[in-house]
């Protein structure tokens, strides 16, 4: 029998970042989540993409992509095609761990996960996240309010959690200045602020409360509480953070500056509460979706469209999550490791004792585990199962399939045509949901797939670049060099200023040896960029890649407002300095950069090249072969390697590398050629 921990509890922080919490944590702030960390592991929890929290929530609780998971959005069109709701349990195409929990025996909780209503009838106790959704019974008493159906299994604990529930006229002073101390100052003009404030607070202290009854009051072996406030409180508090942006008013800054560390605060402060009432032999994982830009890199979003605006919400989420957890059977290594969202649930599971599906593409993280306490895979866990608690075949939907079936209906007449609104929600939803799809389906490398997903959304809205920019991009990443031209050239009739498409462009005529016609398109880039910052490090990354490294710095030099703290810049600047022989600044960067993250091949490789330039092969190699581990095709780290194990003394890389980069001129990246020219 494999040892596991007796419990589990689960504490998903929406959007919780290293950044503010190292932060708090060096001020003495964070002192729960601090003892965790002393006696557990911590580690950057690697994102995917697209960046959208119900898709990545949806991962973490099955161990699959979107493509295998099923949900897309944080909508759906109805199924009757009336209009559009919050996506539901129901649409969720693979068991979730409770699910599997449930089947094995684990008596689970779950409160407020992301698409997780109607609740499922799993061994234990189910409150969806639609727990702040209530049905008004009468019009003259605005208190009467009953939950949603459906958003409590059993049923029969509907009252004491409906009682448990914090509604937001409830909030008293005492309550919103936890949050935001000095808030009977605030102006008349900033009461959205407030009201917003007030919402997400009493739905964080309903999870709060219904989670702490339910580790008093209901037995369990795993519980798992969802806490969104601070990715919805971000959204709103974040751009007060100091240092002072430039839109808000001192007024502002000094009302505001405090909340989004109050809510970390508070949530540590929930956090202690739970582990009064769990026992010592309880593992106890707190973890992120994604991160959060709190410094130089946020957004400004104020002068934009309302759709606009919603467009670009997603770019506030950083690239890396948080990861804590201590437990009986997890110990404490030194060693760094990389982990990723889907890698979340098959860690779960080994931390409870059970083996993952051999369908989850993500891996139990081994360095936490003694030998032999990782279960053997199982094939899949998607057989039906006594107590697995999924809802009735007859109650699960595809809601992308059911329009379509409503919408041929409706060409056929045998349906009137929809309301126009309702008709255009849909549309909407619809569409952004396969473009959600088509996303992932590009970060996870099947780019066919995901061409022809972009290309669909292309032919039917022309007027939205992204679409076709999704289409060249993936066509080219698939190989397809001809094609990527040809759909380039065709978005680029109708959007003549697409710079994205236009480096692309640059790449393709590079690939073909036409370096004229490469600087040209780089050239152009360059131009219709101008200052505006968002683009100016593509241009200088194709730059780098045209071997035109003067350039590539001056254009890094314009970029007023520097993304200090993304590790894509770092790495951007530290091959810039590579390639111009500045090889401690090099290494410097790179070790930045996997300051952030460990996960990062190419930080690793930079690191090697520059390690190996100043002579100090023993560690370049370590540092090569870390790059080759996360990306065994990396090329120049393969080329690296072979170069210094066949001829180790530092005194022949110039000719070696002169003889290499005369026989593949353009098969490596041209700044590796240029690296030979400098030294
Ligand atoms: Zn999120």
């Amino acid at each position: 029998m494999t040892p596991s921990s007796k419990k589990l509890l689960v504490m998903g922080w929406d959007a919780a970042d290293w950044g503010i919490i190292d932060a708090l944590m060096a001020k003495g702030g964070m002192p729960n989540l601090r003892s965790i960390i002393a006696k557990g592991v911590r580690c950057p929890l690697k994102t995917l993409e697209p960046r959208l929290s119900p898709l990545l929530w949806s991962t973490v609780a099955t161990g699959k992509g979107p493509d295998m998971h099923g949900i897309l959005n944080f909508v759906e069109p109805k199924p009757d095609c009336s209009g559009i709701r919050v996506v539901q349990s129901t649409t969720r195409k693979t068991k979730a761990l409770w699910n599997i929990f449930s089947q094995n025996h684990l008596r689970t909780h779950v409160v407020g996960w992301y698409a997780s209503h109607p609740a499922e009838p799993i061994n234990g106790v189910i409150v969806s996240n639609l727990l702040h959704e209530k049905v008004d019974l009468t019009q003259t008493d605005p208190h009467a309010e009953k939950l949603l159906p459906g958003t409590v299994h059993p049923a029969e604990l509907n009252d004491i959690i409906e009682s448990l529930i914090v509604h937001q006229h409830e909030l008293r002073p005492e309550h919103i200045q936890q949050w935001l101390p000095r808030y009977r100052e605030v102006p008349t003009s900033d009461d959205h602020l407030i009201k917003g404030l007030t919402q997400k607070l009493s739905y964080a202290m309903s999870v709060a409360q219904i989670g702490e009854w339910l580790l008093q009051h209901q037995d369990w072996d795993v519980s798992m509480l969802f806490f969104d406030a601070i990715d919805t409180m971000g959204h709103e508090f974040m751009s007060f953070r100091a240092p002072k942006m430039k839109h808000v008013s001192d007024k502002q800054f000094s009302l505001f500056s405090g909340v989004m560390d109050a809510v970390y605060a508070w949530h540590d402060d929930i956090l202690g509460r739970l582990l009064s009432h769990v026992h010592d032999d309880t593992a106890i994982v707190i973890l992120s979706d994604h991160g959060f830009h709190h410094g130089n890199n946020r957004p400004v979003t104020q002068h934009l469209s309302p759709e606009k605006r919603m467009e670009m919400e997603a770019s506030w989420h950083r690239n890396y999550g948080i990861w804590v957890a201590s437990g009986p059977n997890l110990q404490v290594t030194e060693s760094a490791v990389a982990m990723s969202l889907l890698d979340v649930a098959p860690t779960l599971l080994a931390i409870c004792g059970l083996p993952a599906g051999k369908d989850m593409p993500g891996k139990v993280i081994s360095e936490w585990f003694a030998e032999g306490q990782i279960p053997e895979r199982v094939e899949t866990w998607e057989h039906q199962a006594e107590k697995d608690g999924l809802h009735p075949a007859d109650l699960q939907t595809d809601p992308l399939q059911q329009v379509a079936t409503l919408k041929q209906l409706i060409d056929l007449g045998y349906l009137a045509a929809l309301p126009k609104n309702s008709a255009e929600q849909i549309d909407l939803v619809e569409r952004e949901s396969r473009y959600n799809l088509a996303g992932f389906l590009s970060f996870s490398k099947k780019y066919d797939q995901a061409a022809e997903l972009y290309e669909l959304l292309w032919k039917k809205s022309a007027q939205i670049l992204r679409y076709g920019v999704g289409w060249a991009q993936a066509l080219l990443a698939s190989g397809q060099t001809e094609e990527a031209e040809l759909a380039a050239s065709e978005v680029l009739k109708s959007h003549p200023t697409a710079v994205e498409l236009i480096l692309l462009l640059a790449t393709c005529a590079r690939s073909k040896r036409k370096t004229t016609d490469a600087t040209r398109l780089v050239e152009q880039a360059e131009r219709i960029v101008g200052q505006k910052s968002d683009h100016l490090a593509n241009v200088a990354q194709a730059w780098l890649n045209l071997g035109e490294i003067n350039r590539a710095s001056d254009c890094c030099r314009k970029i007023l407002i520097k993304p200090e703290d993304d590790p894509k810049w770092m790495v951007l600047l530290s091959k810039i300095y590579l390639a111009q022989g500045s090889f401690e600044a090099a290494a410097d960067k790179a070790l930045d950069a996997l300051d952030v993250s460990q996960a990062i091949p190419e930080a690793h490789f930079v690191l090697g090249a520059a390690l190996a330039w100043l002579g100090q092969i023993e560690d370049a190699l370590t540092c090569l072969h870390f790059a080759l581990n996360l990306e065994p095709q990396h090329i120049e780290a393969r080329r690296f390697v072979e170069i210094i194990e066949h001829r180790s003394s530092p005194s022949e890389f110039p000719t070696i590398f002169d003889e290499y980069a005369a026989q593949n001129p353009y098969s490596s990246d041209a700044f590796l050629h240029h690296t030979t020219h400098r030294a």
